[in-house]
């Protein structure tokens, strides 16, 4: 078998390795595809050197079939099509209000603990979700995001016939607006790079550039100025947050997915003046999996557009150099 290494310094090595010993509670994948998420490329960067144990193949966007049991795990066998929720719950603390795919204990897999970017990759059987039979692999990769999105737009509480922004146009904000839109919503997204507009277009999203465009005036056109129920902040970028607040109707929900890892200044008068609500989401919960794997099967997401390229494992390298040059491609999977 092969694994790919994050070595630090920006770059991955392919090896020759031995899987590990399968043990109890344990299943062996034979991991098919694994998506690069925006994740692994902040890791490549060397952002979360303190977390990720060099050197470690990371990895968590995957889709695989079971190779090996361990003991103790029954439902499954051997051949069964499986996606990984790579989330490790630990030990539950008070604080945790029993979210556990929260919990402060929590170990996310492929970024705390070994990923998938590998020939054959051991995980807890409680982290396995049933892939239909018929369903292909390389759509398999994506219900990680799509769960990502449908875990945004359950918490966000969207309601058919309602309206809803999008700022940010990456992966993660198309797959929100393609769920909402799936859902009944209206659904405009704002995203600056032309050729993520094109794809948006594509799929028959409304796509403004906030570079160029007014936002506040394009939503207020949009809505017939009614604003938008629900604004999904997904750009991760001071503007997104600077004008999220503009853009919600009286009592509108704005969900903040995007990572901040900086403070930002929020204009908190706005949710004074018009009783806005903010919503925080991360990763998912074992239901949004199911609605993700349900949506895929069910063919109603053009999600095959997605995904911008497939390489091979070996060439892991030159995907992430890829996606750093061309910040508009969407979804590379790596063939493993
Ligand atoms: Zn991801």
């Amino acid at each position: 078998m092969k694994a790919a290494y994050y070595s630090g310094n920006q770059t991955f090595e392919v090896q020759p390795t031995d899987p590990e010993p399968v043990s109890s509670g344990m299943v062996r994948l034979k991991v098919a595809y694994c998506g690069v998420c925006g994740t692994d490329v902040h890791i490549y960067h060397g952002k979360m050197d303190q977390r990720v144990r060099l050197p470690q193949v990371i990895g968590h966007e995957v889709s695989a079939e079971i190779a090996e049991l361990g003991e103790a795990v029954s439902d499954w066998q051997v051949g069964d099509k499986v996606a990984v929720r790579p989330l490790q719950p630990g030990l539950a603390d008070p604080s945790d209000n029993g979210q556990r795919h929260i919990g402060k204990n929590l170990r996310f897999i492929g970024i705390d603990t070994p990923g998938g970017m590998q020939t054959y990759w051991n995980v807890p059987a409680y982290t396995l979700h049933r892939l239909p039979e018929q369903m292909p692999l390389e759509l398999g990769a994506l219900t990680e995001p799509l769960a990502v999105a449908c875990h945004d737009v359950r918490l966000s509480r969207l309601q058919p016939g309602e309206n809803a922004v999008i700022i940010g146009g990456g992966p993660i904000g198309v797959l929100i607006a393609l769920v909402a839109r799936h859902k009944g919503a209206n659904v405009l997204l704002s995203e600056p790079n032309a050729t993520r507009r094109a794809l948006c277009q594509q799929l028959h999203l409304p796509a403004v550039d906030p570079m160029t465009t007014n936002l506040v005036n394009a939503v207020e056109a949009f809505t017939n100025g009614a604003m938008a129920d629900v604004v999904f902040e997904v750009s991760g970028v001071a503007a997104g947050v600077k004008v999220m607040t503009e853009l919600a109707r009286a009592r509108g929900r704005i969900v903040m997915v995007a990572i901040h890892s900086e403070p930002k200044p929020v204009d908190l008068f706005r949710f004074f003046w018009r009783e806005l609500q903010l919503i925080g989401t991360r990763v998912y919960e074992p239901e949004d999996f199911d609605e993700a794997i349900r949506l895929a099967a069910s063919a109603e997401l053009p999600l095959d557009q997605l995904i911008t390229q497939i390489s091979p494992l070996e060439d892991i390298q030159s995907v992430f150099e890829t996606i750093d040059n061309n910040p508009a491609g969407m979804k590379y999977l790596l063939k493993c």
